[in-house]
Order: structure tokens, then sequence, then C-alpha cells
């Protein structure tokens, strides 16, 4: 049952908005208001008026309520990245850049511990307090530190991500720091780094994997069902590979 402070997902037609629960504050869409004093003490999923409520999931969360300093890692590609690179409860990922925290939200989920490093501190501060705002850093170490200067420990982590723009000058280090046998992914805007990412592994990783991925939103129209006119047509490549010794 919704109470005072919860986060909700408020759905009006085909708008949605993250809101905190106030009981003395309402949302007005068009000419239509939702008090939200009614929402106190209802389930998820009551419907008041054209409004419904919902808690939000994690993709709620990440699309509508972290603020973005950086461009991030949307959920098509962040909950493919977690599931590509085999992670668990048990599992010790790195993580580097942090940016906006989105990624580093999904792995938290996934993982036993995050270790994330950011090398600027307005993002760092920023990506610490999105986790932090909806409970998602309890197992997150947050480093604000250029990951070339982070002291790490050799054959350490269970897997590891890398959203930086030259990851080819932090290869032999994520190596290092991986266990033998472990997964790393990259998330790489252009076909050119992908090619010098190519160059820079191919001696220390195996089973490579170079892919994007395309997701099509359809008009939810039973009579005339079809996509939806635009898309996004591309955000990045992702290349997935496995540390050999
Ligand atoms: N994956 C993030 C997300 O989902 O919110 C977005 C990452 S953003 C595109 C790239 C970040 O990497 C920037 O915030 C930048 O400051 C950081 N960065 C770039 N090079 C770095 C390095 N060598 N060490 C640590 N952070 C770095």
């Amino acid at each position: 049952m919704f109470k005072e402070g919860d986060f909700i997902l408020i759905v009006y037609r085909d708008k949605k908005y993250l809101r905190v629960l106030r009981e003395k504050e309402s949302i007005n869409v068009g000419k239509e208001v939702l008090k939200f004093k009614e929402i106190v003490g209802k389930p998820g999923g009551v419907k008041i008026g054209n409004f419904s409520v919902f808690k939000p999931t994690l993709h709620d969360i990440i699309m509508l309520g972290f603020r973005r300093k950086t461009q991030i890692i949307y959920p098509k590609d962040a909950f493919y990245i977690t599931f590509r690179l085999g992670i668990d409860k048990q599992s010790k990922v790195l993580e580097f850049g942090t940016g906006s925290g989105a990624l580093c939200a999904v792995l938290s989920h996934i993982a036993g511990e995050v270790y994330t490093y950011e090398r600027e501190e307005r993002f760092m501060k920023n990506a610490t307090e999105n986790l932090k705002r909806f409970s998602l850093s309890g197992n997150v170490r947050f480093f604000h530190s250029d990951f070339s200067d982070a002291q790490v420990e050799e054959n350490f982590f269970d897997a590891a991500f890398v959203d930086v723009k030259h990851p080819q000058e932090h290869v032999e280090k994520v190596h290092y720091t991986l266990k033998p046998g472990a997964t790393v992914g990259f998330l790489l805007p252009t076909a050119n780094q992908v090619s010098e990412l190519l160059k820079a592994i191919e001696d220390r990783f195996t089973d490579i994997e170079v892919s994007e991925i395309l997701h099509r939103f359809y008009k939810p129209n039973p009579e005339r069902l079809r996509p939806e006119d635009t898309m996004v047509g591309h955000t990045a490549y992702l290349l997935f590979a496995r540390k050999v010794i």
C-alpha cells in the first residue's frame, strides 16, 4: 500500500511521471488533477480517473528519476550487458566511467559488489546522489579517480565494463585485475573506436563478440498494429570478450 514518501509512477494516457508521494501535493495533466492524498493507502495499480499509479521499476527509475549529466547507457543495452557479462550476487564487478550511474544501477541490482570509477567530480557526485536517492548504492564502492590512477589487485574482479572514450589505453590494466576467464564488455559509439579496440585486445582476450541492439517500439493499437514512426537508430556498439592467460 502506498504511503507518504514512497516513489510513485503516474501513468496518464501515453505520459509517465515519477514523483515522491507527498499528501499535500498533486499533479495537473491537461485539465485533470490527481490529488496525492487519494493515493495514500491504495495498492500499486490503482486507477483514479484517467491516472494509474504504480511502484516504479528499475527501468522507470533510470529513465525518469535519474538526473543525467552525461550520456547514459540505455536499459536496452544495460540489461543485455549485465546478462552477457554473466554476473550474479557472488560477482565483484569493475566499472569505469560511472557517468550518471545508469549502468551502475543495473549492475548493483544484479551483482554482489560494484567498484565504479569516475574521473570528474561533478559526475561522480551526481551518480552517487542518483543511486542513493533510490537506495541502489548499498553494494557500490564509488571512486572519484581516473581509472589509470586506480590501485587495483591482480585477478580480483569477476567481470568488468568500460564506458570511456579511449578504452584501448586501459586494456592491460583491465586484464591484470580480472580473474582468468572473466568477462569484459565495452561500449563504443563509433565503428572506428571498435576497430582500435579490437587491435588492442587481441593478445589478451578471446571469445570476442561485437554487436549492437536495435529496439523498435510499436503503437499498441490492436486494429492498426505498426511500428512507431521514428526510432533511435543507433546508441552504441557493444564489444564483449574473455580474459585468457
Ligand atoms: N555508463 C555511464 C552511464 O550509464 O551513466 C555513462 C558514462 S559517460 C558516457 C563516460 C564517463 O567516463 C564520463 O563521465 C567521463 O568523465 C568518464 N571517464 C572518461 N575517462 C575516464 C577514465 N579514464 N577513468 C574514469 N572515468 C573516465
